[in-house]
């Protein structure tokens, strides 16, 4: 069973060829990292499949628990159980986290026929998912991520997904400055949540975050390719080289 297949992708922005021929299938249990040098067409990989609308999909496929990802709505992918880390809102001063966060849920629930939450039955659900990330309730108080700092960002993410229990989670990792603690945070989550039943594709430049989440494929894309997949050494291997080898094996 294949959760997320991709065939053949290329992609361009104004023109330009970002991601040249992207092969990559993800299974059920299975975590991936997609590390790669800055500019390689990671968060360009990530947006297309969120469905972020300045991206041209010009040749390939995609197949997202067996239907065409690229025909669905950006709104409906994340119904059908696609976490993308960048898709929420960055602030909306004036409502409470906690509000927020049930309208996504009952949205959920609406979309697959359940039952919508009352009040009660979402804060009880809120406190379980709370002590499976460990997350601290003061941040659901207070508004949409108004005056949160990057690390408070990166928890309420991480607790986001908790809430909305995804299918196949993508998590972009573009801020570099996240201090330990964070990226402890992201990787408890993602740990915590994992489920023979679900998938989660880590995208990170740097290779701190995959001492904590052990993928069991690494993928490098370099130059809009995947250059090369391996195991968990693979990331290891680029912490201690750094990306220079893969840029001269790549350069003929
Ligand atoms: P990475 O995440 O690996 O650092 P990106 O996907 O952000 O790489 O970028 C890949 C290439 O696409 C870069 O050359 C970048 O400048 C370009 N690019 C990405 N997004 C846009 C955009 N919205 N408009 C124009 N160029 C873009
Ligand atoms: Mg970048
Ligand atoms: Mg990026």
């Amino acid at each position: 069973l294949k959760m997320l297949s991709i065939k053949d992708l290329y992609v361009s922005i104004d023109g330009m060829e970002i991601l040249k021929g992207i092969n990559l299938e993800v299974k059920p249990g299975e975590i991936h990292a997609i590390m790669g040098p800055n500019g390689s067409g990671k968060s360009t990989l990530a947006n297309v499949l969120a469905g972020k609308e300045e991206y041209e999909v010009t040749h390939g496929e995609v197949t997202y628990m067996g239907k065409n990802l690229l025909e669905m709505a950006p709104e409906d992918r994340a119904k059908e159980g696609l976490f993308l880390s960048f898709q929420y809102p960055v602030e909306i001063p004036g409502v409470p986290m906690v509000n927020f966060l049930k309208t996504a849920v009952n949205e959920h629930r609406k979309y697959h026929n359940e039952k919508e939450l009352t009040a009660g039955e979402f804060l009880k659900f809120m406190r379980e998912k709370m002590d499976l990330v460990e997350m601290r309730s003061q941040l659901t108080n207070r508004s949409v991520n108004e005056g949160f700092s990057g690390g408070e960002k990166k928890k309420n993410e991480i607790f986001q997904m908790a809430l909305l229990e995804p299918k196949l989670a993508i998590l972009d990792e573009t801020d570099s400055g996240l201090d330990i603690d964070a990226l402890k945070t992201v990787a408890h989550g993602v740990n915590a949540l994992r489920k023979p039943e679900n998938a989660t594709i880590v995208v990170t430049h740097y290779q701190r975050l995959l001492e904590y989440i052990v993928p069991d494929v690494v993928h490098v894309l370099y130059k809009g390719k995947i250059v090369k997949s391996a195991g968990k050494e693979l990331a290891l291997q680029l912490e201690e080289k750094g990306y220079d080898w893969i840029k001269q094996e790549n350069e003929n």
